[in-house]
């Protein structure tokens, strides 16, 4: 039978306008900005593909929502709302809204995590990273070998190694391993996914040591689509179905809600065990604020419950990923390098094969990133040696394996032609590559540099 195309199960009811600038402009605006693209002012810029994180569309029902949020202080009918969607969606039983995904991490790590633990997990993303060895613990990266290879097509490269887990479990002793953390997609690993199989796995090692298993779960949706896309068994089960699945193996999630719970900020903990909610809820009135809105409004919490169940329905998600791989594949029929197999929320340019003449010390997938921007006006981010930053002791650079700029996607945002117009741009930059220097360093904070950091063209 003939394959229908696919569209978008959802039709567009307001609009926000974008301008699209000169080259000239741009060329002006990205020098003021000293060659970072984080110090570009957003109304300058005509794709914005820096993050998919609080970027997305509210649907007309999200909307609604806000209109009806419940603002009391205490036992808020919105946060019954959130609570009891996220119950029935996950199976976890006690609820603390925060006010973003890094916050879910400061209160469940205050409780669970003390100095000299090992934490082990897949790529940890930063801010998990963050807190962890704030409070001078260790984040172990136990992610399968086949991640870090950009050319092995691999259909869930955010797996956890089995042997590598069992061996940092036991040379740690079980007792120095508060939990364990796995993140659904593998965010830092590109958007990579996990599979129910090594859920399982994972999940049957913690129970072995008695080491709770927690989920980092900010695309735990976008993971449950590749399940039922990639993994045998599952392709007849609805996406509802498989999360709460995926969910029945672990003891908690923290989520960030600017994902795929598709609203601009929130984010919260879900947990089963009381007497880690009971210490959780201390800390969460001492950070976030009361235990029934955390950080949020009523209206946040009323439109991240209605979104969590918009973004767990299939054909939202085949949209949604589809246009991610929209991109990935026309920019791979135009000679552009990219990185395989193409993620859940973002596609990855490859700089070193892009730019092969321009040295990692001379950051070239900065050098890109400017260039698409001066081109079409489209924004990344660099995932390479500026943000990889230096080595606090010898203060070298560090030079990661891969050197890439990423094109996250806003869910619900942009059209296919929107994504044509990277694929130009991206040409535009191709076609003049053989021109282009690389970038030396002017300006530098002690840490965290790629936010401010300042370049000059050599
Ligand atoms: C975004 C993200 C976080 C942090 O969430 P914020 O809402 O940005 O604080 C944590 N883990 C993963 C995997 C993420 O993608």
């Amino acid at each position: 039978m003939e394959k229908m195309p696919y569209a978008e199960p959802f039709k567009i009811k307001t609009i926000e306008n974008i301008k699209q600038t000169t080259k000239e402009e741009r060329i002006k605006k990205i020098e003021e900005a000293g060659l970072n693209l984080f110090n570009i002012a957003a109304e300058d810029v005509y794709v914005d593909l820096l993050t998919d994180s609080g970027t997305g569309a509210m649907s007309d029902n999200q909307w609604a929502a806000i209109m009806q949020g419940d603002e009391s202080y205490a036992g808020s009918k919105s946060f019954f709302l959130m609570k009891n969607t996220i119950n029935e969606l996950t199976g976890f039983k006690f609820v603390l809204p925060t006010h973003q995904g890094r916050a879910a991490e400061n209160v469940l790590f205050s409780a669970l995590i003390k100095e000299g633990n090992i934490v082990p997990g897949n790529s940890h993303f930063d801010t998990t990273k963050g807190h962890i060895e704030f409070r001078k613990a260790f984040a172990v990266d136990c992610t399968i070998d086949e991640a870090g290879d950009p050319e092995i097509d691999h259909p869930f490269k955010g797996n956890i190694n089995l042997e590598k887990l069992e061996k940092t479990i036991e040379e740690a002793g079980a007792e120095n391993v508060p939990c364990v953390i796995h993140t659904i997609t593998c965010n830092s690993g590109g958007g990579q996914p996990v599979s129910m199989e090594n859920i399982k796995a994972v999940s049957a090692i913690c129970k072995k040591y008695n080491v709770p298993l927690i989920f980092d779960s900010a695309r735990f949706a976008e993971n449950a689509y590749f399940i039922k896309i990639r993994e045998e068994g599952y392709a007849d089960k609805t996406i509802k179905e498989i999360v709460k699945e995926m969910f029945s193996y672990g003891d908690g999630m923290t989520m960030s809600a600017k994902k795929d719970a598709i609203v601009n900020i929130g984010g919260f903990i879900a947990i089963n065990d009381e007497k880690l909610y009971e210490a959780c809820s201390t800390f969460n009135i001492m950070f976030e604020g009361y235990l029934t809105y955390g950080g949020m409004s009523g209206r946040d919490m009323a439109a991240l419950a209605i979104g969590l169940k918009e973004s767990t329905v299939y054909e939202y998600l085949h949209s949604r990923i589809e246009q991610v791989a929209y991109l990935g594949r026309r920019l791979e029929e135009e000679g552009i390098p990219v990185l395989k197999p193409f993620g859940g929320h973002a596609i990855f340019l490859d700089a070193k094969k892009f730019l092969p003449h321009i040295p990692q010390s001379q950051y070239p997938a900065q050098v890109l990133g400017i260039e698409l921007y001066k081109e079409a006006g489209v924004r990344g981010v660099e995932i390479g040696t500026v943000l990889a930053d230096r080595d606090p002791i010898t203060r070298e650079n560090r030079y990661p394996k891969l050197e890439l700029l990423r094109l996250a996607i806003p869910r619900r945002v942009y059209t296919n032609n929107h994504m044509e117009m990277v694929v130009w741009g991206c040409k535009k930059v191709m076609e003049n590559r053989d021109n282009l220097r690389g970038l030396e360093i002017t300006y530098e904070a002690p840490i965290m540099r790629h936010f401010t950091a300042k370049f000059k063209s050599l």
